[in-house]
């Protein structure tokens, strides 16, 4: 498929042809028809790091990135100065607009995210989903290590998705099939360094306001934004058009 011709018809045809194909298939194509115009989200989860290490094994070297919200844990920039470390890979930092920032926090303080699901969508939009726009800028396609069986909104998600969001690009999910029980065995067997967290009862990590761990039996996702409804746990980062009018 030309870069140019990324439509809903032809990603499904995307979705057809590599049903059930490994990641490492799924990211040579990406590589072999979109670099160097192809971007790579990192945020440090541990299906993140996997990705990493399944693209250094292919010798695959897309742009990486990463969105530093500001709110983030110590150990999530442990883990990106090992991983830079490990790999030798460079790593793109954006950060969100100064002065939107400092115009949210002063009218509606430093922890307004917890008062409305409102003001919730508002933090993440200046703090993650602008970031993520200029990151995307000059890409045609982008990866991300989201996996199926991670939440409710993740459901029905195939490998190839078009992502309307950010211009009609083609997001790009190798590990959408893998569990997490297949995520960490892979980097166990690879030795890739993971965030500590992981190991402290945090399965997914995002900001630290508002991640927690979670208990015996909660959702793997129960620990983010953990006092909304699981319906509302996207971000903005991963919206479709069909969840628009919740996740907008
Ligand atoms: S996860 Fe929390 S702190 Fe981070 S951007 Fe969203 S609302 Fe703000």
């Amino acid at each position: 498929m030309s870069p140019t011709h990324i439509n809903e018809a032809s990603v499904a045809a995307l979705n057809r042809a590599f049903q059930g194909a490994g990641a490492e298939a799924i990211l040579e194509y990406a590589m072999a028809t979109f670099h160097p115009h192809l971007a790579c989200a990192c945020s440090f989860g541990v299906e993140d790091v996997a990705l990493l290490d399944v693209l250094s094994r292919l010798d695959a070297q897309p742009r990486i990135f990463f969105l530093d919200t500001g709110r983030l844990h110590p150990e999530t920039y442990d883990l990106m100065a090992a991983v830079k470390d490990r790999y030798g890979l460079a790593i793109d930092i954006f950060f969100p607009q100064h002065e939107a920032v400092e115009a949210f926090v002063n009218q509606r303080g430093p922890n307004a995210f917890y008062e409305s699901l409102q003001l919730r969508k508002d933090c993440c939009a200046i703090r993650k989903v602008e970031p993520l726009r200029r990151a995307l800028v000059g890409a045609k396609a982008w990866l991300t290590g989201l996996r199926r069986e991670q939440a409710a909104t993740r459901s029905d998600l195939g490998p190839f998705e078009l992502d309307h969001a950010h211009g009609g690009i083609l997001k790009i999910n190798p590990l959408i099939a893998w569990s997490l029980e297949e995520t960490w065995a892979y980097v166990r067997a690879h030795d890739v360094p993971t965030n500590p967290l992981h190991d402290q009862g945090y399965p997914s990590i995002g900001c630290a306001p508002c991640t927690r761990a979670i208990g015996p039996g909660e959702d793997l996702r129960a620990g983010r934004w953990w006092w909304e409804a699981p319906e509302h746990k996207e971000c903005g980062l991963h919206s479709r058009r069909a969840l628009a009018k919740d996740h907008a």
